[in-house]
This record gives structure tokens, C-alpha cells and sequence, in this order.
């Protein structure tokens, strides 16, 4: 089979390697149908994250399930599902919380170098009636597809970012995660999103989505616009130094700022005096993935969560070198990035 793998930055190939076997009894094979290209995905394309050997990479996928071992209870083979990127073992009582993250055994990410990669003809998947779930009626692929981590990422963003009703929110970063951050921040009661970024492109999709785009950096402006006070709630989905600085910046005393993005490896450098003085609660999360479904699922299929227009680029996997660059590229058409296998 195919995969998408990396062996160094910006050295993405299409590489062919034997088929998976099933995981365990409690596995399945799916034969992957559409793969995202994650933002997260950059930071090894982009030397963040140091490679010992190449990975296979890809976290997103759905696909149609082609075998599965014989404790397999909740998916059968020619199921159209969605896998969720953060793996649990689904039998402990961290997975009964639902949220992968509170595994006792440890979660895992697929395309991380320890689980396979999503971008790929074929995916092994562990534990398979906690990762997959049988694609509901209503539920388009590409809907799906952010199912699996940049709308569970945003949507779990702003629920910890203690929104109030009325409220008003900064978002950090205009890429997916972003675009599923504002969403999921009007849909829980925002009155007024100011939408981050520094690509005019993006700014412009925010500004067509109900937000109010201001350009990076953007701590004078947010101050401006809220009295001096800064934000009630500021949602971080880029986190570098610098976003992390505004965002702690920008949001008013006793506010939250939520972390969805992902830092690098170096320590950040907190202000923890100021946040201190100014009673700031600090977020962070690792997409909860499991646990969103059952309430973002009714919201898609009813159309009353819309986010549309976050896939803007599909491309067939022996492309995916393409893709990459694309994606690093940061451009204001392309903002998320669809494979084909
Ligand atoms: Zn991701
Ligand atoms: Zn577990």
C-alpha cells in the first residue's frame, strides 16, 4: 500500500509498504477514502518537532472498514467511518470519560511515529469501537473529516474558554482549527469574535462568516475595541511565543485564554506575575474527540453547526508533496487540504 511519509523537513514522499495487519482482536483495517492535511502536521514538515526516522504521517481520515478482528463489536466490514485522531485503549476508566486524553494506558495520535499514519491506502486501527464510528446519515465526508480532529480541536476550545453569553471572543489563527474555533464561539453565545490573522485571505473569510477581522498582531486593536478591558475569552490556534503573548495580552482581567494550537518544543516564556496579578485562567487541550461527537453530530446533520468552506483544496495522495507545500504556503485561498488515495 501507499503512505505519505517524511524523513526529513519539507521531504515528504509517497512511499510503498506492506499492508497492515490487524492490531489485535479489538482492531480493524479501514481502507481510507479522504485524509486531511493538519496543521500539526507541519511541524514535522517544518523541523519543530526533530525526526529520529521517517513517520508516516496523517491523522485524519475516513474510509470504509475492510476487516475487523473478532471483539470488534460496533463497526462491520463495508461501514463508511471516521477515526478519531487521538487513540485511547477504550477499556479503562480514563476512556469511559470518553476523551482519549484520560486514557490511563495513554493516549496516542495516529502519524506521530508510533501509530500509522492516516494518509495512506490502509489504517490499522486499535481499539476499534472507540476510535471509528459508522458515518451518521447527514454526515458528509468533509464534515466527517473535521469530525476526526479540527472541529472536535475548536469546538472543545471554546467550551473551555468560558465564554459567557454575549460575550466577546479573539481568535488566534484563521487556518481549520481556527475557522471550526469562531464557529463553535458564536454557536455557544459570542456576541463579537475578533478574527486573528495575518493573511488577508483568511481575514476576508472570517470578516464573510460573521467575525471582525483584525490583522496580526493585534493586542492594540482588541484593547482599542473592548474599552482597554481586552477580551472576556481568547482561543490560541496557532501557539507560538508570540500568539501566546498576545493572547494573554488581549484578554481582560479574570478572562481565559484557551490553547489549542500546538508549541513547539522549547519551554514558553510566561508572564506569570501578570497573569497572576490580572487573575487569568490558562487553557490548554488536546482535541477531547470522542467525547464532541455526540454533540457535534446532531448539530452538522442538522445543519444548525455550519462549517462549510474549511476544505478548500483536494488533491489524489501521490500528490501529497504538493499538498504539504501548499499548506505551509499559508496562502489566503488554500486553507485546508483534502487527499484522495
Ligand atoms: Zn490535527
Ligand atoms: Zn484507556
Amino acid at each position: 500500500m501507499r503512505t505519505v511519509v517524511i524523513d526529513g523537513p519539507t521531504n515528504v514522499r509517497v512511499d510503498t509498504r506492506p499492508d497492515p495487519v490487524l492490531p489485535g482482536p479489538d482492531g480493524a483495517i479501514v481502507e481510507v477514502s479522504a485524509a486531511g492535511i493538519c496543521g500539526s502536521d507541519l511541524h514535522f514538515y517544518e523541523a519543530d518537532f526533530p525526526l529520529a526516522e521517517p513517520i508516516a504521517l496523517g491523522h485524519e481520515a475516513v474510509g470504509t472498514v475492510v476487516e475487523i478482528g473478532r471483539q470488534v463489536r460496533t463497526v462491520k466490514v463495508h461501514d463508511q467511518v471516521m477515526v478519531s485522531s487521538v487513540a485511547g485503549c477504550g477499556n479503562c476508566p480514563g476512556c469511559t470519560t470518553r476523551d482519549p486524553v484520560m486514557c490511563h494506558k495513554g493516549f496516542q495520535i495516529f502519524g506521530g511515529g508510533v501509530l500509522a499514519g492516516a494518509q495512506a491506502d490502509l489504517l490499522a486501527v486499535p481499539a476499534a469501537d472507540f476510535q471509528l464510528l459508522k458515518i451518521p446519515d447527514g454526515i458528509s465526508t468533509e464534515q466527517a473529516l473535521l469530525l476526526t480532529d479540527n472541529l472536535a480541536t475548536g469546538w472543545a476550545a471554546a467550551q473551555r474558554a468560558d465564554i459567557p453569553l454575549g460575550g466577546t471572543v479573539a481568535v488566534m489563527g484563521l487556518g481549520a482549527v481556527g475557522l471550526c474555533a469562531l464557529r463553535s464561539a458564536l454557536f455557544q453565545g459570542a456576541a463579537k469574535v475578533f478574527a486573528v490573522d495575518r493573511v488577508d485571505g483568511r481575514l476576508d473569510r472570517a470578516a464573510a462568516w460573521g467575525a471582525t477581522p483584525v490583522k496580526a498582531p493585534a493586542v492594540e486593536a482588541i484593547l482599542a475595541a473592548t474599552s482597554g478591558r481586552g477580551a472576556d475569552a481568547v482561543i490560541d490556534a496557532v501557539a507560538t511565543d508570540a500568539s501566546m503573548t498576545d493572547a494573554l495580552n488581549a484578554v481582560r482581567p479574570g478572562g481565559t485564554v484557551s490553547v489549542v494550537g500546538v508549541h513547539d518544543l522549547q519551554p514558553f516564556p510566561l508572564n506569570a506575575l501578570g497573569c497572576l496579578i490580572r487573575s487569568i485562567t490558562l487553557r490548554m487541550t488536546t482535541a477531547p474527540v470522542q467525547r464532541t461527537w455526540p454533540e457535534l453530530i446532531p448539530l452538522l446533520a442538522s445543519g444548525r453547526l455550519d462549517v462549510d468552506g474549511i476544505f478548500t483544496t483536494t488533491l489524489p495522495l501521490d500528490a501529497a508533496a504538493k499538498g504539504y507545500a501548499i499548506a505551509a504556503a499559508r496562502n489566503g485561498d488554500d486553507v485546508k487540504i483534502l487527499l484522495t488515495p
